[in-house]
């Protein structure tokens, strides 16, 4: 075919090459938003060119790249410093009235941050509903008697009634700790970990919140602040549980802890780790071994919110660049976003590119001219900022995503190298792209625009991993569904 003779493609030379016979490309001119929609044209013949690249697919909604330019490091330095100035908001520090009042301990932390979201509330004509989450924690390896807990959040609830229900989330934790987890009283700054995380979650929600009314968003935003997470993620396992009991439908985790960029040695300010799970936790025996006969182990939905961070990556100028790990967490530890894949939930974890294991979980010292504990000054605040906008680039592009196609099948009742795909209209998308990937790429490469709910390529579903996605009129994708077979 003369098609996959000029493609002479590196790999699996003409796989890639489109069967336009069956599948309807349409120049889908979403210009509405005032951005354009990769233009690609009425396919009545056979294209002589490759699919487009998905690399190269910049997608940018001018009000969302307007509402991240409100981040302010300045802010994110003064939140920072004044989670700091608790002391000690380890989970078992103080939190009577008495504490509070003197403006110490982990109460005095949990009451700043309602009144934090109150204020923002009030400066958006109380868009944001700011909730508590309290529960009592039984004694545990490193709880020593009953203790409170209390997550704090501000719900943006969607401005349109038929997908509020549908929701993103970004996470931080407000606790912190020193060198001896059962210290609640000397102080442990916890700048790094996790006052970075929790200022993340904070200026998403006054950055998206002040932007909601002129860039409205259809689906929820969540901004929450967890404590428990060093004495067990006991904060985050509650509240995941109480989404899971509640039939949330809950679309993307955002889980920020250690995102301070240390100033040291090795950092690499214009990079944040994203871990993402591979095998979902949650997965039972069956879903395990249907995983393993699909070849879907790097096809998590917690992965592929990790390549939707990516996207979001490549389409706004941030300041950063996400580098997605395929990993959990970092090696052999662990974090609140794990709570959420438990319950089955897609989740990740934001990291600066290099911890420094002497301002982290350390006591405020100096020894033999080296200085251990977790302080503001070691924090690069513009670093921090860079990573908020990455972060409310992703729930904005997310929120404002139409919902994602359901039923989404690859037909394998015949054995053929064609590729079919149906799946089930999404109702607030103007198009599909059908996106797909060689089985040792780590991201998308392709995209197809398709108009209708039904797509064939021909491309080997042998040698590709394929996924569905649908694009709203302004040009916002949802995230990817990976197909189901059907005979
Ligand atoms: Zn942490």
């Amino acid at each position: 075919m003369a098609c996959r003779e000029k493609l002479r493609l590196v790999g699996i030379a003409g796989s890639r090459c489109l069967s336009t016979v069956v599948v309807t490309a349409v120049a889908v001119g979403l210009a509405a938003g005032g951005f354009a929609y990769l233009a690609y044209g009425q396919a009545q013949e056979r294209p002589s060119q490759e699919p487009p690249r998905l690399a190269a697919d910049r997608h940018t909604d001018p009000r969302i790249a307007k509402a991240i330019e409100e981040v302010s490091a300045d802010r994110i330095r003064q939140t920072i410093e004044k989670l700091v100035s608790f002391g000690n908001r380890s989970t078992i520090s103080a939190q009577d009235e008495d504490s509070i009042k003197a403006g110490k301990g982990i109460g005095a932390a949990r009451e700043w941050i309602k009144a934090e979201f109150e204020r923002y509330s009030k400066e958006c004509g109380g868009c944001l509903e700011v909730k508590t989450d309290t529960f009592t924690e039984a004694p545990g390896e490193r709880i020593a008697k009953p203790t409170e807990i209390t997550n704090v959040y501000a719900v943006l609830r969607g401005s349109d009634a038929k997908q509020a229900d549908r929701i993103v989330l970004v996470t931080g934790h407000y606790d912190s700790r020193n060198s001896d987890i059962f210290n609640g009283t000397d102080p442990a700054p916890g700048a790094n970990d996790d006052g970075s995380g929790t200022a993340v979650s904070l200026e998403c929600a006054r950055v998206l919140s002040k932007a909601a009314a002129k860039t409205r968003f259809p689906a929820t935003i969540v901004f929450l602040t967890v404590a428990g997470e060093e004495q067990g993620l006991n904060g985050s396992k509650h509240f995941a549980q109480m989404a899971k009991q509640q039939g949330w439908k809950l679309e993307a985790v955002l889980n920020n802890d250690i995102v301070g960029g240390n100033l040291g040695a090795g950092q690499d300010a214009g990079v944040v780790r994203v871990f993402s799970e591979g095998l979902p936790a949650a997965a039972t025996d069956a879903e395990i071994q249907r995983i393993r006969k699909l070849g879907g182990e790097n096809d998590s939905t917690s992965r592929e919110v990790a390549r939707y961070i990516a996207d979001v990556g490549r389409s706004y100028d941030a300041g950063v660049k996400p580098l997605l790990i395929f990993r959990l967490d970092r090696f052999l530890r662990g974090g609140d976003h794990y709570s959420f894949n438990q319950q089955g939930f897609a989740a990740v974890r934001f990291t600066e590119f290099r911890e420094d294991f002497n301002h982290q979980h350390q006591n405020v010292r100096s020894e033999n001219g080296i200085e251990y504990g977790d302080l503001p000054k070691f924090v690069d605040f513009e670093y921090v900022a860079h990573v908020t906008q990455l972060n409310a680039a992703t729930l904005a592009s997310l929120a404002s995503a139409p919902a994602l196609p359901a039923n989404v099948k690859m037909q394998t009742k015949n054995l053929e190298n064609d590729t079919s795909l149906t799946w089930d209209a999404s109702p607030e998308a103007a198009a599909y792209e059908v996106v797909w990937r060689s089985t040792n790429a780590a991201d998308w490469e392709y995209v197809q625009p398709v108009s209708g709910t039904r797509a064939t390529l021909s491309v080997s579903k042998d040698n590709e991993i394929f996924a569905v996605r649908a694009v709203d009129a302004a040009g916002h994708r949802s995230l990817p569904v990976v197909p189901e077979p059907q005979r």
